[in-house]
């Protein structure tokens, strides 16, 4: 047993060390956040964390404050909704067990006074003298009641059971829509929009019209060099509730990662699609931006976006990368503009690229 703990501690002390070094060779600041991300792929234990970072560390791409940013939202998210998901299932199971425990008491007790009533039945049959009936009666009487209090109090542990079963419930709820959910942003994640894409898919696999918008921030880096970081974040919680404002029913607004969005519109032409992102193009456009501490003019922000349908039988990679390749379209042609995949602008970039 001894042996084994400190086994782990070697291990764990091992995989600090190979997190610090990692860290210390790439120029990042040894945060509390940060170690957290390198110690999870320092375990190996961590899938997201290997296969991503592997192959940033790899090709000695530079970890950028955003990078990291996103690197935790992707790798560190998802492995702390897994634990949470673990303990409630564990507290879920010693409920479970519990409940089954007192029915089989009560399942036992219940057999025994089938017994007690069996038993009397048979003695009834009998010549009986006053004094022996009254002595059975007393003993049926005395039976019954203990059952009686068994069965109450039984009632009384279930039903306190089944209100612990419904705040578990709750609670699952809550890490699941927490799983579902940008920290930073309060809106859909790229998981929850993966997944919506999916079901979108099949969608228009039946003929359904489900159409993808790909937004993306114009000059963003430039707002945060002038502004300051958090001051940026702030801008990505004002876009994420342009698009929120702007979406209802079945679609997903997303944050895809950095300081791009997507968005999914069920049972939406093309060119209801276009117009609907020109509303959000117009929405961003319109706000104007003060800094709250100072009472700074920040100006204005805009952002550009590309408009793709799905065809039947496409896949999701296909109309994501032809949604992009419209978002190019829309850069590439001044920023702050709507292009969709049969936009004219479009034909024209792809002559000039060949
Ligand atoms: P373009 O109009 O071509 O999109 O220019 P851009 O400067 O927006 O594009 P670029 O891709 O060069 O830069 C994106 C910037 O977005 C880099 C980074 O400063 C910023 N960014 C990405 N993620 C975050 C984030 O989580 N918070 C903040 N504040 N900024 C972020
Ligand atoms: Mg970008
Ligand atoms: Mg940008």
């Amino acid at each position: 047993m001894g042996g084994l703990l400190v086994f782990n501690q070697d291990r764990e002390q091992a995989f600090a060390k190979t997190a610090l070094a990692l860290m210390g060779g790439a120029g990042v600041v040894a945060t509390p956040d940060n170690f957290e991300l390198f110690y999870a792929y320092a375990s190996g234990e961590n899938p997201p964390a290997s296969q991503v970072m592997g192959a940033i560390i790899n090709a000695k791409q530079p970890f950028t404050p955003e990078l990291l940013a996103d690197l935790r939202l992707r790798c560190l998210s998802s492995a702390r909704a897994a634990v949470a998901m673990e303990s409630l299932g564990g507290n879920m199971s010693a409920l479970i067990n519990d409940v089954l425990g007192k029915l089989e008491s009560s399942a036992r007790q219940t057999a025994d006074y089938k017994d007690t009533l069996s038993a009397a039945t048979g003695e009834l049959g009998g010549d009986r003298n006053p004094a022996d009936m009254r002595k059975l009666v007393e003993g049926l009487i005395a039976a019954t009641r203990a059952m009686e209090e068994r069965t109450k109090s039984l009632e009384g542990e279930l039903q306190a059971s089944s209100q612990q079963v419904n705040e578990l419930r709750g609670k699952l709820d809550d890490v699941h829509k927490e799983s579902m959910t940008d920290p930073l942003t309060h809106i859909a994640n790229r998981k929850a929009f993966d997944d919506a894409m999916e079901a979108g898919r099949k969608a228009a696999e039946g003929g359904e019209d489900v159409c993808l918008l790909m937004c993306d921030i114009d000059h963003f880096k430039k707002f945060n060099d002038s502004w300051g970081h958090q001051t940026g974040d702030q801008v990505l919680r004002l876009v994420a509730s342009c698009l929120s404002e702007n979406v209802k029913g079945r679609d997903t607004a997303a944050r895809y990662g950095g300081e791009e969005f997507a968005v999914l519109l069920r049972g939406t032409p093309l060119e209801a699609a276009s117009m609907l992102a020109n509303q959000i193009r117009i929405t961003v456009e319109t706000k104007k931006l003060v800094k709250k501490s100072t009472g700074d003019v920040l100006g204005t922000i805009t952002i550009s976006i590309g408009v793709a349908k799905f065809s039947a039988g496409e896949s999701s990679e296909t109309v994501l990368r032809r949604a992009d390749a419209c978002l190019y379209g829309a850069k590439h042609s001044g920023r702050n503009l709507v292009i969709h995949q049969n936009d004219a602008r479009m034909a024209a970039l792809e002559t000039s690229a060949a």
